[in-house]
């Protein structure tokens, strides 16, 4: 199947939500990668065209880095840990410097990562003052016998594993302080992800993100969740989401994907379609998820009005994208 075939295939499957598919007949990819910043009610009307292209080429880069590092013959897991601590560097999203503000008017981090190869997997929640949070929830998978930290025990964890403290101010940006300021806690966009499936056929996961505007008593997403925000299994599949997390809790939809397609047999799309755009999106959330099978055919779902995507995969393929009609609609496979 060529690209025109699966866009066309993936715009049949966003028309009708049970059309069935054939996951033999999709080509599989020798290497893939996909990444996102983040889902939302946002349409071209709300970014200038100089605000769509720094998107665009923040997403750009870290997708090219991301390849470059894949080419290389680097490790899956250390293609997404690297890729989303870009991108929590980019004050344009809700991750790392540019993270959203908390009611108290701080900023408390999360992140999780996984190892398709051993379901390895490492996460931080209601972290402060470290800038990669994604690089401590490595370090977490790497160094110790736990799997998720939180709050201040996982800021003194950082300092003992000598990441330097960062004041709070280093996270504040005039668009996360607009959105505090006019209490918009229903703004959830700019959470990062990144999937890949590597040359030796492993694949992994990561998701990094400052969480919910106004967020107060510790309230936790799903970005730090294992199985929730973050999946990696070399027996399906690795899957990063975003939205609102409280509902990507309530249908477990990173687990979700891999139970439809480890005992259901259903292909990356079809999981992630049925995932989003019915379990999650049937209880009243939105959102949408990134995901790469284990033979690098990538998937993505959303069923909010954008998120801001990107992927490339070995035989050359690439797209930036972040509104809703762009890269062959809502849910789309390559
Ligand atoms: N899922 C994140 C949370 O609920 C937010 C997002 O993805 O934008 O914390």
């Amino acid at each position: 199947m060529k690209w025109g075939q699966n866009v066309a295939f993936a715009a049949c499957l966003a028309l009708a939500a049970s059309c069935a598919t054939e996951p033999e007949t999709a080509p599989g990819h020798d290497w893939a990668i996909a990444l996102h910043g983040g889902a939302g009610y946002f349409g071209e009307e709300d970014y200038s065209e100089a605000e769509q292209e720094a998107y665009r080429a923040s997403l750009q880069r870290a997708l090219d880095w991301g390849k470059a590092q894949i080419e290389g013959g680097a490790a899956a897991l250390d293609v997404v840990e690297g890729v989303v601590a870009l991108l929590e560097d980019d004050s344009l999203f809700n991750a790392g410097r540019g993270a959203v503000f908390t009611a108290d008017g701080s900023h408390e981090l999360d992140a999780s990562l996984m190892d398709g190869r051993d379901r390895r997997c490492g996460a931080v929640t209601g972290l402060r003052g470290v800038a990669n949070p994604i690089r401590v929830a490595r370090m977490v998978m790497d160094s110790t016998e736990h799997v998720f930290l939180s709050g201040a025990g996982a800021t003194a964890f950082a300092r003992e594993r000598g990441f330097p403290e960062v004041p709070d101010s280093y996270f504040d940006t005039e668009k996360a302080r607009i959105r505090y300021e006019k209490a918009r806690a229903d703004d959830k966009r700019g959470t990062v992800g990144c999937v890949v499936r590597d040359r030796h056929g492993n694949v992994a996961a990561a998701t990094s993100t400052g969480g919910m505007t106004m967020k107060r008593w510790g309230r936790i997403g799903d970005s730090p969740v294992v199985g929730a925000g973050t999946w990696a299994d070399n027996r399906t599949c690795a899957v990063s989401a975003t939205g609102w997390g409280e509902y990507f809790i309530r249908s477990s939809v990173a687990h979700d994907i891999h139970s439809r397609m480890a005992y259901a047999k259903e292909s990356v799309l079809d999981a992630a379609h049925r995932t989003i755009h019915e379990e999650m999106g049937n209880l009243g959330g939105d959102g949408g998820v990134i995901a790469v099978d284990r033979d690098g055919r990538i998937a993505f779902a959303f069923n909010s009005k954008g998120m801001f995507r990107a992927f490339a995969h070995s035989d050359g393929a690439s797209g930036v994208y972040m509104f809703g009609g762009e890269g062959g609609g809502n849910t789309a496979g390559y």
